[in-house]
């Protein structure tokens, strides 16, 4: 007797190792691996270009790493649920498995495919993988979900989570493939221009570089992450991200790696917490996500709902494409952006200033932002977005307090002390000494002929005073309170 096979649909989980949907489909028998590229169900958060270049290579490498163990991956383009449908009238199968995903359309995606394997009396079932902890085993006393970190962090860290599963040892391959779409042909990657030049010397996706990646930051990074982990000029965090974001590797995967290799060195467990943090961040804001569907679209704190943002439009619209081409005048705001666009990538603390410099100097709506982000970073994820640009507007959860208000040449001071960052990514302001490379209009005259660099030709003045722009910002922010304040009484 032949025996019925168990579709495996991959979402945002594309590894094999610690992967409980697909070992438990695998123990089952025969697995049909697939993945469905479903661009008209995403709408506004169909994935991002540099998201997409991503994609392709992710793919690609699972299903070559699928193919090494004589399974394969059936891919396929359209409607989710239409193309599993045929598939289990093609297949027979007996099963449809799926990562638990908390974003709301994969939510939605997991509620209509529930509805038709009960209509066609096929099983479905969905396993924990993308978190440490699934969002109803954290909760509040309340029974709600977190909105501040720490009390969160503390829920998370108190029962350590479970250890990740290997790689199933065997995958058997059903009676008959199904036909599959060719990746080429999907056109995820671009041609005409192609601008992912600085991508590919920068990446390769898939789940054996994920891997590799955990170990590198283990033997090299760890001790350092501490002090490094500020310092865009320095290579100090794990740029996993983007592995994270489309499941190459765990969480949990990671917190065992760190948390082993931690053990009985003060040093390096110190690097490991701080990291691990990190990593609790992202599941904060996934919980966060979760528990409030709506946090892409409206502000947590429902104040900001009043906020001025910045009414003239033709001025917004010229210093939002400042912004995203890298051409505001502040050194470490510029090269942030330009690293975005080189790389698909940009180091925390500088997500931090670009995004404050948008919402605050520039009085420009954080969802403007967060969709150039989407657009452009290989790591774009709903959750971490949305929430880490909800926290620097002062809107979201546990955000920071508004009128923190980053100085931006004080922060590139700060953190990127030689100007090495500015350097690499602004070259034109690469011959100015330290002391001006992160305030360029500050240099005298023959400094910036020496640099080779005239000021509004080759590099803009800034965009924007700061301390007129600081000013502004608490002006606007006033007003908010007023508002909702006049619209309480
Ligand atoms: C405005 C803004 C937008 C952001 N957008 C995204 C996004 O779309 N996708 C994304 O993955 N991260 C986003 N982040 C969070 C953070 O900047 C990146 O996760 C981090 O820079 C990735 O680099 P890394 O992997 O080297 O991090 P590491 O420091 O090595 O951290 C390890 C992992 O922890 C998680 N992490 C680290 N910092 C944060 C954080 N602040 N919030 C949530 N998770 C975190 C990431 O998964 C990261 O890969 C955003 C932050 C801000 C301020």
């Amino acid at each position: 007797m032949i025996e019925r096979p168990t579709i495996h649909l991959f979402q945002r989980d594309f590894r094999i190792a610690d992967n409980p949907a697909l070992s438990a489909a695998a123990s089952a028998g025969p697995v049909i691996p697939l993945y469905v590229l479903d661009d008209g169900a995403s709408g506004e958060w169909a994935m991002g270009a540099a998201s997409r270049w991503w994609l392709h290579g992710s793919l690609a490498s699972l299903q070559s790493d699928l193919r090494q163990r004589g399974s394969d991956l059936v891919l396929r383009r359209g409607d989710a649920v239409a193309i599993v449908t045929s598939l289990l009238e093609e297949t027979q199968a007996a099963a449809v498995h799926m990562t638990r995903a908390h974003e709301p359309l994969a939510r939605q995606l997991e509620t209509r495919l529930k509805t038709l394997c009960n209509r066609q009396g096929v099983a479905f079932r969905r396993y924990p993988g993308s978190l440490l902890a699934e969002p109803e085993e954290i909760r509040s006393k309340s029974g709600e979900g977190f909105r501040v970190f720490t009390p969160f962090y503390r829920a998370l860290t108190d029962k350590p989570p479970r250890a990740p599963l290997p790689a199933p040892l065997l995958l058997s391959a059903p009676a008959q493939w199904p036909a599959s779409d060719d990746l080429d042909a999907w056109g995820l990657l671009p041609r005409a221009p192609d601008w992912a030049r600085g991508l590919r010397a920068t990446w390769t996706p898939g789940e054996k570089v994920a891997q590799a990646r955990v170990r590198r930051m283990i033997e090299r990074g760890l001790g350092s992450y501490i002090e490094g982990r500020d310092r865009p000029d320095r290579a100090a965090t794990s740029m996993l991200s983007p592995s994270l974001r489309f499941g190459e590797i765990s969480p949990r995967q990671c917190w065992q790696a760190l948390s082993m290799a931690a053990e009985g060195d003060a040093r390096l467990a110190a690097g490991a917490n701080a990291l691990l943090r990190q990593l609790a961040w992202r599941e904060f804001f996934h919980h966060l996500l979760y528990h409030w569907p709506d946090l892409a679209e409206a502000p947590l704190r429902s104040e900001f709902g009043e906020f001025p943002w910045d009414s003239d439009a033709a001025r917004a619209a010229k210093r939002l494409r400042a912004w995203t081409r890298g051409q505001t005048g502040y050194p470490i705001v510029d090269a942030g952006m330009r690293q975005l666009w080189e790389t698909g990538w940009m180091h925390n603390r500088v997500r931090m200033i670009t995004a404050s410099f948008l919402t605050k100097h520039l009085l420009i709506h954080w969802r403007l932002g967060a969709n150039w982000f989407w657009d452009t970073l290989v790591d774009a994820d709903l959750a971490n977005n949305s929430g880490g640009w909800q926290w620097v507007a002062g809107s979201g959860a546990d955000a920071a307090p508004y009128f923190r208000i980053f100085n931006p040449v004080l922060q590139g001071q700060k953190f990127d002390p030689d100007g090495a960052y500015v350097r690499r990514f602004a070259p034109e302001l690469a011959r100015l000494p330290e002391r001006y490379i992160h305030a360029p209009w500050e240099a005298p005259a023959e400094c910036l002929a020496a640099a080779g660099v005239r000021l509004g030709v080759d590099y803009p003045m800034p965009i924007i005073d700061h301390a007129t722009a600081r000013r502004q910002a608490l002006a606007a922010w006033r007003n908010m309170k007023d508002s909702s304040a006049n619209i309480e009484a």
